[in-house]
């Protein structure tokens, strides 16, 4: 039993959709109010209390608070509290640059947040409560919501209806619990991440197949290039970032869900992916602390591989030291840097040569699972069928140098 977080798209009518967008509205109001109060609690007092009951007792006095379901008005004073938390702890560092925590625009959308109760899924037909003090006697809402037909969940155990500010739409995150696959399958596979190879994987018939991650690479890059003549954090910043996350995200989608299919279809129980580690040495974008930023796409595509693993009943492990996986002659072991020649081929002088991130891969390969795909029992080593793989990148073209921005069909 796993939990995974599904996006929907909800399909309300216009009325429905006013009233959800007032309540809301309602939780705006609700968080700006526990702020207000807080704050002039504050000036009067020279101290912020932020426990329950306080928040509580200012939240009786918050007409708007009836606006919305009343346990969804303390996942709103949760918010809050949250806020002064995260708050207090860059203030006991010294980094605090406000005042206090700030106030939501006052068009903001707040999330309408349901846990255990208050809401209902049928099928794809939701109704949630608005609690019975609505000043328009609204007690509850339904509507259809659609998202990925694939995946068997048995129990709806987080709802939350979110705005979401570039499409202007409001959505609806599921968090269900998804019983996992069984699995008769005795496979074992490795996968080495990269730049110029998003995922080069051996399996354990020493059979290979590469992920180019060239397309990857040029998206980043055009965004990079975009975003450097933007105002950090701006609106059209967030835009462009936003738009060169679902362009990734995309062709992850891709990359991984052709994996796991073949992973299922060749019997693999288990798959053993090298920390992120390794990744970070060799990415060199000259920029040190953007290396957290850099490394979100495979953070990304670690965790897509394993809910879709656990979708079809295989273990993703990725607790796998990737350290000198790369500089190490699979064959005879030696550790050489200079054997990883042009990005491309690692040749060793005991005669080995493979595609270095198959080399790195069969070497995750034998520090998972204590045995290696190519050594034989003659301790012979077996040249890897290297099979390259192209994808078709639906949707998504090379970025010109001058030009419009990309799009994804999706
Ligand atoms: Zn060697």
């Amino acid at each position: 039993m796993f939990l995974i977080t599904l996006k929907a798209q909800i399909h309300a009518d216009p009325q429905t959709e006013a009233v959800l967008k007032d309540a809301m509205f309602c939780a705006t109001k609700v968080y700006n109010g526990l702020l207000w109060h807080l704050r002039k609690e504050y000036k009067e007092t020279g101290r912020v209390n932020v426990s329950r009951k306080n928040l509580n007792r200012i939240l009786k006095e918050l007409p708007r608070s009836k606006g919305y379901y009343s346990m969804s008005v303390q996942l709103t004073r949760d918010e809050v509290r949250e806020a002064y938390k995260s708050f207090f702890a860059l203030k006991r560092k010294g980094l605090a640059q406000h005042e206090a925590p700030g106030f939501r625009r006052k068009n903001y959308l707040s999330p309408l947040k349901y846990v255990q109760s208050g809401y209902k899924v049928e099928g794809d037909k939701v109704t949630l409560s608005l609690g019975t003090c609505r000043e328009d006697g609204v007690k509850h809402v339904s509507f259809r919501i659609s998202c990925r037909p694939d995946v068997d969940y048995e129990r709806v155990r987080k709802l939350s209806i979110i705005y979401d500010k570039v499409s202007g739409r409001i959505e609806a995150r599921l968090v269900v619990e998804v019983k996992a696959r069984e699995n008769e399958g005795m496979g074992r596979v490795a996968v080495d991440l990269g730049e110029t190879i998003l995922m080069a994987c051996v399996f354990e018939d020493s059979s290979v197949i590469l992920y180019p991650g060239r397309q990857i690479k040029a998206i980043r890059r055009y965004w990079q290039k975009v975003r450097a003549n933007l105002k950090q954090n701006s609106r059209r910043w967030r835009q462009v970032a936003w738009r060169e996350k679902k362009q990734v995200e995309h062709l992850l989608h891709i990359a991984t869900s052709h994996f796991i299919a073949e992973c299922v279809q060749r019997g693999v129980k288990e798959v053993a992916i090298g920390n992120l580690n390794g990744i970070r040495e060799s990415i060199d974008y000259g920029d040190r602390l953007n290396q957290r930023l850099h490394a979100w796409p495979y953070r990304k595509l670690i965790s897509m591989l394993k809910y879709k693993g656990a979708l079809a009943g295989i273990i993703v492990r990725d607790d796998i030291s990737e350290e000198r996986t790369s500089i190490t002659c699979h064959a005879c072991g030696k550790v050489m840097l200079s054997n990883r020649r042009h990005r491309g081929l690692y040749a060793c002088s005991c005669g080995w040569s493979a595609q270095a991130d198959v080399n790195g891969a069969l070497n995750i390969f034998e520090r998972a699972y204590q045995v290696s795909p190519v050594k034989g029992s003659s301790g012979r080593v077996a040249r890897p069928a290297v099979m390259s793989f192209l994808l078709g990148w639906h949707g998504v073209a090379e970025p010109k140098r001058e030009g419009k921005p990309l799009r994804t069909s999706a």
